[in-house]
């Protein structure tokens, strides 16, 4: 396996494979791999001949009270679980490399990313979309991996690829989970024992959203009380939002008429965390 810094060695590598007529697989992450990430190269590695995971700590989907400096990283542990799971190259560029000091074209988006984590974070999905573009305009694979964890950036960027006629499958995989149900995330790494134990509250609503579901309830407003009881019985989380939207166009819906997705954010102490459920998938 490869670890390459410029978008210059991917390309080289890239036109060699696909002269040998490769199929390729990329996996964007942010590094700090965890088995959610192994979940996705795995994916990869067995639907391509290729799979490239990029790992690089984004900027522009950070805002300036965000975490961009003490995100965890380490690349050396990166390194071994990515080709354990059949990763070729990891791309590890620099800021630099990626955004040039001249750098002012972005690839944004509205409606989807108005609503959930978009109203919590304005300015995250354009950094989300540019730095995809980027990347899919960089490796141009035939496949890309996307975890459902990340439900609303799932469909913003099945959305930009439609939008855009981005000749890419977008593959969406299931939420990868700790033995106690917390969902695997590189920022379970801020929590302390207490709030560790407290995370669990996350998995636990969801649970509770999926059993109404399942046992007939229709009215969202019934299913997020249910959920929001859950969570606020837990004396070190902080609601940001429980909502049900629409699973295509994330808008807010108010009977389970259509595929929907029910998605919440919650801070446990200083951490924000992320869960959800698609009905499709129940
Ligand atoms: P990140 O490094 O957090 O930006 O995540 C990179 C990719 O891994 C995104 O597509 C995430 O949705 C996905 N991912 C992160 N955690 C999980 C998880 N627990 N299960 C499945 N996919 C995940």
């Amino acid at each position: 396996m490869k670890i390459v810094k410029t978008i210059s060695e991917v390309r080289e590598q890239v036109r060699q494979w696909r002269k040998e007529g490769l199929t390729v697989g990329l996996v964007p992450t942010m590094g700090y791999l965890h088995e959610g990430h192994a979940s996705l190269i795995d994916a990869s590695h067995r639907d391509n001949d290729r799979t490239v995971v990029s790992d690089f700590v984004n900027p522009m989907q950070f805002s300036p009270t965000e975490d961009l400096e003490s995100y965890p990283r380490d690349l050396e542990h990166d390194a071994v679980l990515a080709e354990a799971h059949g990763c070729d190259m990891i791309f590890n560029p620099e800021p630099e490399e990626m955004y040039h000091k001249n750098f002012s074209s972005f690839v944004d988006m509205t409606v989807l990313t108005e609503e959930l984590c978009g109203l919590s974070r304005p300015i995250h999905f354009r950094g989300v979309c540019t730095v995809v573009s980027k990347l899919f305009n960089i490796v141009k694979p035939d496949k890309a991996y996307f975890g459902k964890k990340d439900a609303q950036q799932l469909a913003v960027i099945r959305h930009m690829v439609d939008d855009l006629n981005m000749d890419i499958e977008i593959i969406g995989c299931p939420i990868i989970r700790e033995d106690d149900g917390l969902a695997k995330s590189s920022r379970n790494t801020y929590l302390n024992e207490e709030e560790r134990k407290s995370a669990v509250v996350l998995s636990k609503a969801v649970e509770i959203g999926k059993s109404a579901v399942r046992n007939g309830v229709r009215e969202c407003a019934e299913i997020i009380s249910e959920m929001k009881a859950k969570i606020e019985s837990e004396p070190l989380a902080r609601i940001d939002y429980i909502k049900i939207v629409d699973a295509e166009t994330m808008q807010q819906i108010k009977k389970i008429d259509r595929p929907a997705l029910c998605a919440m954010a919650v801070y446990i102490g200083k951490t924000r965390l992320i869960d959800n459920f698609f009905t499709e998938d129940m």
